[in-house]
């Protein structure tokens, strides 16, 4: 079996990008287990802080363990958004393949003495375990928003910048880092949509750092944008708020049609078969199938 870094690396050089898919449940755990299975290709599962505190830590773990175990199969396990160190150990000790530690909202000089510390830590207990770092703060909410959020960075002048990516990739020692490149969490409902992706800022911090890059926020993203962002060195690829709104689609579809049945194993495939069809959709395209 592959670790996680050995397939990044493998996607980076076939110029494709790993999928990294948001779950909060056995539903969408399904789901993106059979979409991938499907397609025989490797996926990360992620989970943000509040994700974790509903599934449990351990939990999550174990089930993507067996899976992992029980299929031979290249399923990986992410600490999505993480604040604090308490929570990166948490997840460390629980057997994650990864963590995000996310300070992106303070200044880059606190930033990076925050994250190699964290690094420090997380070098010390397993030099396998991939700690993935933030450069510029691009809101932190998978949801449906109004507009974009306060403080985010969309700007030209407010992305990150590659020589900052550089100094932080280099000052921190992180494994992944995932920049600001016109990225958002979330949605933008109504007819502007998120905002486009900085392709050529993507390929001046990719030449500028040596680990591969992460892009968040990538629900609202066009199809197009996913493939040049790819090409320009882009390694994996973050979607959350578009599977929750499948969960919901599929959720209210399963109790409308539905409407005298209880036993939650006859709703929840509806459910299952949206989020699923996003997820073949979405890794097709990561890894150019269509
Ligand atoms: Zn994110």
């Amino acid at each position: 079996m592959k670790s996680l870094i050995e397939t990044i690396k493998q996607a980076e050089n076939n110029k494709v990008a790993t999928g990294h898919f948001n779950v909060s449940d056995l539903t969408a755990l399904k789901a993106i287990f059979e979409a991938a299975k499907n397609l025989q290709l490797p996926i990360i599962i992620g989970v943000s802080e509040g994700e974790r505190d509903f599934i449990g830590t351990k939990q999550i773990a174990a089930l993507v363990r067996s899976l992992r175990d029980e299929y031979s199969y290249p399923i990986y396990l992410n600490a999505d958004h993480t604040y604090s160190r308490e929570k990166i150990k948490e997840a460390v000790e629980a057997g994650f393949d990864a963590a995000v530690f996310d300070a992106s909202k303070l200044p880059i000089e606190e930033n990076i003495k925050r994250t190699k510390e964290v690094v420090e830590y997380v070098k010390s207990v397993n030099p396998n375990f991939l700690l993935e770092g933030e450069l510029g703060y691009i809101g932190n909410g998978s949801t449906l928003l109004k507009e974009i959020p306060i403080g985010a960075a969309v700007k030209p002048e407010d992305l990150t910048k590659p020589e900052e990516a550089a100094q932080f990739v280099k000052e921190t020692g992180v494994g992944l880092f995932a920049p600001a490149v016109g990225n958002l969490h979330g949605i933008i409902a109504g007819a502007e949509g998120n905002p486009a992706l900085n392709i050529q800022r993507i390929s001046e911090i990719k030449s500028a750092v040596n680990v591969p890059l992460v892009l968040h926020g990538g629900s609202g993203i066009k199809d197009e944008d996913f493939v040049s962002c790819i090409d320009a060195g882009i390694s994996i690829i973050h979607i959350n708020t578009e599977l929750r709104l499948a969960w919901r689609k599929g959720m209210e579809k399963a109790l409308n049609e539905n409407p005298e049945e209880i036993t939650p194993y006859k709703l929840l495939p509806i459910a299952v078969e949206e989020i699923k069809h996003v997820v073949e959709q979405r890794l097709k395209l990561f890894n150019k199938l269509i």
